[in-house]
């Protein structure tokens, strides 16, 4: 069985705690795993936490708790570390619920099982939604699917938290199988397309048009809204560089040949020294296509991770200059 280490937790008076979070594919829980669940809670004095996943995390874990809470548990972890395919949230459908127009859980499970923990250029999220209700939160995204009368909608960027992105509709097709189909090639492309990031920066970059006729082919058809988005102009914030990422943190711009300081911003660092993402990997951090944490300044990501500023720049250093 694939197991992952424990989550670094807020750090309290330098006394460090874990969190694990197993796998529910779909939020269905049987009893006899909730009991797992809770006789770990109860026996290494842990807190459970219902996550916007479908998940239950346990967390407040001792580090060395953390294998016997795995053990205890003989449950597969939600996903990988780093950059992957994070959680496919899926409503309860015509499986439970009286206004489904489609069967979200049998699409939904599918999606699951192929595409969770499977590597990506960055952290992926997917949805699965019986009706336009949309409980799921689909449209927020990566890959967001819609159940309506006459069959499923299929939508490409969206994200929540720090960037948010409503996504963009791709297609809308009649089976199940169209739905798959198109979702492997939407994944396929990106991944052999994009750089470190989110589908809907990705999108951003090479414009929907491009996008949708890169994965729909021969069924392409522009229209007025795909140019719409693909030349829409950039809005500045205030506290924005000329590529519009923020500065406000205290955060210095890095390029090619610059020297890497505290004050570094992490996805300048990555951009411009690829070969320094291990050295990002080893303090733990894992989520390097997140956009909110490589906008931070090399010292906040020490500070969360718990690591020395000063030996985390000698050592991002020393990869800079083939050390
Ligand atoms: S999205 Fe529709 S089918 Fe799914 S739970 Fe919500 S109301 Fe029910």
């Amino acid at each position: 069985m694939a197991q992952v280490a424990g989550n670094l937790q807020r750090i309290h008076n330098g006394v460090r705690r874990y969190a694990i979070t197993p796998r529910i594919p779909a939020g269905f829980v049987q009893p006899a795993m909730l009991q797992k669940i809770i006789n770990v809670a109860n026996e290494l004095h842990a807190t459970l936490k219902i996550t916007g996943s479908q998940r239950i995390m346990i967390t407040n874990l001792k580090a060395e708790d953390v294998d016997k809470a795995w053990a205890m548990l003989g449950m597969e972890p939600a996903y990988m570390n780093s950059n992957r395919v994070r959680s496919v949230k899926i409503c309860p459908g015509t499986t439970f619920c009286k206004r489904a127009k489609q069967d979200s859980v049998k699409l939904g499970m599918q999606l699951e099982k192929k595409y969770i923990s499977k590597e990506m250029p960055s952290k992926m999220k997917m949805g699965v939604a019986g009706c336009t209700n949309s409980c799921t939160e689909s449209i927020t995204k990566d890959i967001g699917v819609i159940g309506t009368v006459s069959g499923w909608q299929v939508y490409a960027g969206g994200s929540a938290g720090a960037h948010p992105r409503f996504g963009d509709l791709i297609a809308e097709v009649t089976t199940e199988k169209e739905v798959l189909d198109l979702v492997d090639r939407m994944v396929t492309f990106y991944k052999e397309n994009a750089h470190i990031e989110r589908m809907g920066e990705f999108i951003d970059r090479i414009g929907l048009a491009a996008f949708k006729e890169a994965v729909l082919g021969d069924d392409y058809v522009a229209n007025a809204a795909d140019e719409e988005v693909a030349q829409e102009p950039e809005v500045k914030l205030p506290g924005q560089g000329n590529d519009g990422i923020g500065t406000e943190n205290g955060a210095t711009r890095v390029q090619a040949g610059d020297p890497i300081t505290e004050n570094s911003l992490i996805r300048d660092i990555i951009e411009a020294y690829p070969n320094t993402i291990p050295t990002f990997q080893s303090i733990g951090m894992g989520c390097l296509g997140c956009p909110s944490s490589t906008m931070e300044p090399l010292w906040q990501a020490a500070q969360i991770h718990g690591v020395d500023v000063n030996e985390l720049v000698s050592k991002l250093e020393d990869v800079r200059k083939g050390a």
